[in-house]
């Protein structure tokens, strides 16, 4: 089936009711049949609800249809897109492992994986997600995974994933792919030869900044790169939390079935029910929005392209972009809703923050409504100089986040705060 058939029917069995639309199963727990259920359950002999911190019927929709969407064949939903990502490091390392990550990454992931899980005892090494070939001189055989986005929030540089997959691939490393910016619609890295995606749900997936939410999707296979390599021994060896049970002997899909045996029941960070509900009506129509979003994305990328004021526009769909060609390879049929543009100074990126009505001072992205963020005073305000730097935010940056309001009335907001 084709994404928009996907993105409406996939993961929906109609239940007993015949309803229509994917209902909200409200519910904490479920009842067994007996305790022979119950025990059957727990030690995976059936598949089936135990408790909504581990699983739970809408939250189940919403793991398939992403999974189909993104091409992979399982996914698990987490309360947050940070937590996504902190589950799928700290589903391969622990204290004494390290692992390999793009500078260029959401604020929030350079302070988890520069501050937060150093705590851990884990090490994280950074490479410039311009220049791949850093990664084979970071690797050890400590390294867990290599995490990095499809386009950058905010740099908005494209990865080379085949320059990075090649790499991961010879030293047998699982890559991890932030793909929460290009979306589904627009990039599937497990096609492109990855091996784990994230997401933030809180963006494009339900659309219209409704709820906080986050998703990781394994690809087909994974089993093949996990089994019996000694980076991922912990798959390999009996679980002592879980009764001696071992991943990579299972026929399910180890990584995202290891995140919610393990990781949801003991760290615990479920999407509620009504979240996934409104993720699943937000993927109706993310391909629809998708369009809209990256070709309003263009024409004011190509309009602040010749505005005096502007020194530099990064939107890897302008052919004068650096990334053009990556991105003509990558996404060809659209490169999202998210650009930044470089002023002068910090007053006068805060001074046209403060100027537009249409674009709403905010700090999200994804949303139908168009939003302008200053990275470096907010989002990116915890991040040193140096870290400031790598991250490709320079003081003058301005980011914005392409809505669906008409192109011409966003124009016109800009032209006026520009003025
Ligand atoms: N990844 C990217 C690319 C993001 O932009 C964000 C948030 O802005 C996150 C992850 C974190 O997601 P959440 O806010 O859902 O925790």
């Amino acid at each position: 089936m084709k994404e928009q058939t996907l993105a409406i029917h996939a993961g929906y069995e109609k239940d007993a009711q015949g309803t229509m639309a994917v209902p909200i199963y409200q519910s904490t727990a479920y009842e067994f049949r007996d305790a022979e259920h119950a025990a059957n359950l727990f030690e995976l002999k059936e598949l089936g609800n135990i408790y909504t911190r581990l699983m739970n019927p809408t939250t189940d929709v919403f793991e398939k249809r992403f999974a189909a969407l993104e091409k992979g064949v399982a996914g698990v939903g987490t309360a947050s897109g940070m937590s996504a990502i902190f589950y799928a490091i700290a589903n391969v390392a622990e204290a004494g492992d390290n692992i390999i990550v793009a500078k260029q990454v959401y604020g929030g992931t350079t302070t988890l994986t520069g501050h937060t899980i150093k705590r851990f005892g884990i090490e994280t090494r950074y490479f410039d997600v311009n220049n791949p070939s850093e990664i084979a001189s970071l690797v050890d055989e400590k390294s867990k995974i290599i995490l990095f986005e499809s386009i950058t929030n905010p740099s908005i540089d494209v990865a080379d994933f085949d320059a990075i997959v090649a790499i991961a691939d010879k030293h047998n490393i699982i890559t991890c792919v932030d793909n929460t910016v290009a979306t589904p619609i627009y990039c599937n890295p497990l096609m492109l030869g990855c091996d784990v995606v994230v997401h933030s749900a809180s963006k494009y997936t339900t659309g219209q900044g409704l709820a906080i939410g986050g998703v990781v999707i394994e690809r087909e296979n994974l089993v093949e790169k996990i089994k019996d390599n000694p980076r991922y021994a912990h798959f390999n060896e009996p679980d002592e939390s879980y009764h001696g049970l071992v991943y990579s002997d299972l026929p399910l899909p180890p990584f995202t079935l290891r995140i919610r045996l393990a990781l949801l029941r003991d760290l615990g960070a479920a999407p509620s029910p009504f979240n996934s509900w409104l993720y699943i009506q937000g993927l109706e129509t993310l391909p629809l929005r998708m369009r809209q979003h990256s070709s309003s994305a263009l024409a004011i990328a190509k309009y602040l392209e010749q505005h005096p004021k502007v020194k530099k526009v990064n939107y890897p769909g302008l052919e004068s972009n650096a990334n053009y060609t990556l991105a003509q390879k990558y996404f060809p049929k659209g490169q999202s809703g998210l650009l930044s543009f470089e002023v002068d100074s910090l007053e006068e990126a805060k001074d046209i923050a403060n100027s537009t009505e249409i674009f709403k001072l905010v700090v999200n992205i994804g949303d139908s409504k168009s939003i302008i963020t200053h990275p470096a005073s907010t989002t990116h305000q915890q991040l040193s100089a140096q870290e400031l730097v790598d991250a490709g935010v320079p003081a003058g940056l301005v980011r914005l986040s392409v809505g669906l309001e008409d192109t011409e009335d966003l124009i016109a907001d800009l032209e006026k705060a520009l003025a």
